[in-house]
């Protein structure tokens, strides 16, 4: 790392890998993996895992491995595999040449539970698996065990043999570990190992007819990888016992599993089952939804990963759950995009303005700032002529005391133009104005007054004959509740119906006609917005990725206070 970092704040994870590496437990090695499910898109949940798992790594000298966790091939999908890659590297982490499949491990994991059997620790049970949950016992009471518990050894090899030729049907028979039935920790009561399901693997194809269980297969994965610290989060605290007891049992090389707290998100669910349905109902039009707190949806509304990665140092790593705000991760979004996004001008909400003193057919061309936090960005030309667009909210017939934009008889300014005055106003059918008539100062130029005149406001607005025609959607949060499932109902109840604002016609300066997909700026007052993939030629579409108010400076404050 850089030694111009500043160092970052500690937790507890880093304290164990720290003592670990003083203590030389593992040779000096730190050997991380990020361990994703292919059922799903990452969500910014798994970016906090992902950070973690690769910072640390980069942090230590040490490797990460990317592992799919490919265990399940019923709600499988090479879409989410490919996908999945395509995000972690977005994030900026790599993998190098490390990337694995738990699939690749069929077979050691296989001969593993033979060596189980033999070693009288696993055995062949033949309960369904509703006759398997009433033996398990609950919290409070003992399990009972299976009367196949006590089949031979010889008997148990010869049944997993045939369970392994598919010779039996789907859920008649599992191979179950031989632990504890009375054990106060459910995980320990016989847990399955395998289960027989024929089911088209996506790298296997139908070699296999029976397939491990997350919890055999994780901790013999990650001990065939040389992993040191298996970082996982907290509901598997209660399946260390199990992992360790596999690897113990097994004699093999054994890592330390170690949980921390999911990183939990208000407004928004990040559990894949909850955002699978989402798409599938079309609450959402695709995993990569500007609303979703997806990764393909955050990297389509114009999130960057540095801001991501920069949130999820931010949040930290502890032992309880908690929900963070989304106001904290749109601060840090902004605060990225504040430093690099060139300023555009853009009217979401026009209303024509004629300057009647300005000469028709005239053009002249304007020096406008492209990031006053960043000179280095320099300056770019912005036409003006005597029919402009302004913003509808920037003006009021009636102005309120607090409202200091434009209204009749008051004088503006132009971001890098004129004043300009208001002297009339021109009306529709209804009586609504569709037009604002005004006058302007050829003496203030680029926007200052010679004399010193002071205006109260300073509108952005577009060259009508100039500006691109553009549709811009804005969105708010995919939930109305900050904390959802409070309640017993459905999560569904809880979306906004107002997530999203679909503006059709908006202007936008000439310079962001051809700009591609992905394209962010900040579009001056109103926020910061990226280019959409559904933009058509000379007709952009543009995402809201963010509002310039900070919530967030709000949120902190009123907490001290
Ligand atoms: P979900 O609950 O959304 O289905 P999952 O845990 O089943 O998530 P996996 O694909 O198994 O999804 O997750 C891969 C890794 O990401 C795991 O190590 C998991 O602990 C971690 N992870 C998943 N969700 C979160 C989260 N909200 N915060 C932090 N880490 C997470
Ligand atoms: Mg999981």
């Amino acid at each position: 790392m850089a030694g111009t970092e500043e160092p970052k704040p500690s937790h507890f994870i880093r304290e164990i890998i720290t003592r670990d590496m003083e203590t030389n437990k593992y040779g000096k090695r730190v050997h991380t993996r990020f361990p994703p499910e292919p059922n799903g898109y990452l969500h910014i949940g798994h970016a906090k895992s992902i950070c973690l798992n690769f910072g640390l790594a980069a942090e230590f000298g040490g490797l990460c491995n990317l592992r799919f966790d490919d265990t399940n091939p019923s709600k499988e999908e090479v879409e989410y595999v490919d996908s999945i890659m395509e995000d972690v590297r977005w994030l900026g982490f790599d993998w190098q040449e490390r990337l694995f499949y738990a699939s690749d491990y069929f077979g050691k994991l296989y001969e593993c539970a033979v060596e189980l059997i033999k070693i009288g620790k696993a055995y062949v049970c033949d309960l369904s698996a509703d006759e398997m949950r009433e033996y398990r016992g609950t919290l409070t009471e003992p399990g009972r065990e299976s009367p196949y518990r006590n089949r031979s050894v010889e008997e148990n090899l010869d049944l997993f043999g045939l369970m392994k030729a598919g010779e039996f049907p789907d859920g008649s028979r599992t191979l179950r570990a031989k632990i504890d039935m009375a054990s106060g920790n459910i995980n320990m009561r016989d847990p399955v190992m395998f289960r027989i399901m024929r089911a088209t693997h996506h790298r296997t194809g139908d070699s296999w007819r029976i397939y491990p269980m997350y919890d055999y297969a994780h901790c013999i994965s990650d001990s065939v990888e040389g992993i040191t610290h298996s970082i996982c989060t907290l509901e598997f605290e209660d399946h260390r016992p199990l992992y360790d007891w596999f690897l113990d049992e097994l004699k093999l090389y054994h890592p330390r599993q170690i949980e921390f707290a999911r990183l939990n998100l208000s407004h928004t669910v990040l559990s894949k089952r909850k955002l699978i349905t989402l798409v599938e109902k079309g609450h959402v039009t695709g995993w990569d939804d500007p609303r979703m707190p997806s990764i393909a949806g955050f990297r389509r509304r114009g999130y960057t990963p540095e801001a991501i990665r920069n949130f999820c140092e931010r949040i930290g790593v502890a032992k309880r759950d908690s929900v963070v705000d989304m106001a904290l991760l749109e601060f840090c979004i902004r605060e990225d995009l504040n430093l690099k996004a060139p300023r555009k001008m853009a009217v979401v909400r026009p209303l024509r303005v004629v300057i009647e003193n300005y000469p028709e057919g005239q053009t002249e061309e304007l020096d406008a700032v492209n990031n006053p936090e960043d000179p280095a960005m320099g300056t770019r030309k912005i036409p003006f002529s005597r029919v402009l667009y302004i913003e509808q909210d920037d003006f009021r017939e009636d102005p309120p005391k607090q409202f200091f934009r434009l209204a009749p008889g008051r004088e503006v300014r132009l971001r890098y133009a004129y004043f300009i005055t208001c002297t009339g106003v021109v009306r529709d059918d209804k009586g609504d104005v569709v037009e604002l008539r005004c006058t302007y100062d050829p003496a203030t130029r680029g926007g200052d007054s010679p004399d010193g005149r002071k205006v109260k406001a300073t509108l952005h607005w577009v060259s009508a004959g100039h500006a691109v025609e553009a549709e811009v959607r804005l969105y708010e949060h995919l939930f109305k509740t900050p904390a959802l499932g409070a309640g017993t109902g459905n999560f569904l109840d809880d979306l906004n119906p107002g997530s999203i604002e679909t503006l059709r016609s908006c202007y936008v300066e000439p310079s962001l006609k051809n700009a591609l997909p992905g394209f962010g700026c900040q579009f001056e007052r109103l926020g910061y917005f990226c280019v959409d993939a559904d933009s058509s030629e000379g007709r952009p579409v543009f995402n809201r990725t963010v509002t310039l108010k900070d919530t967030w400076a709000k949120i902190e404050k009123g907490k001290k206070g």
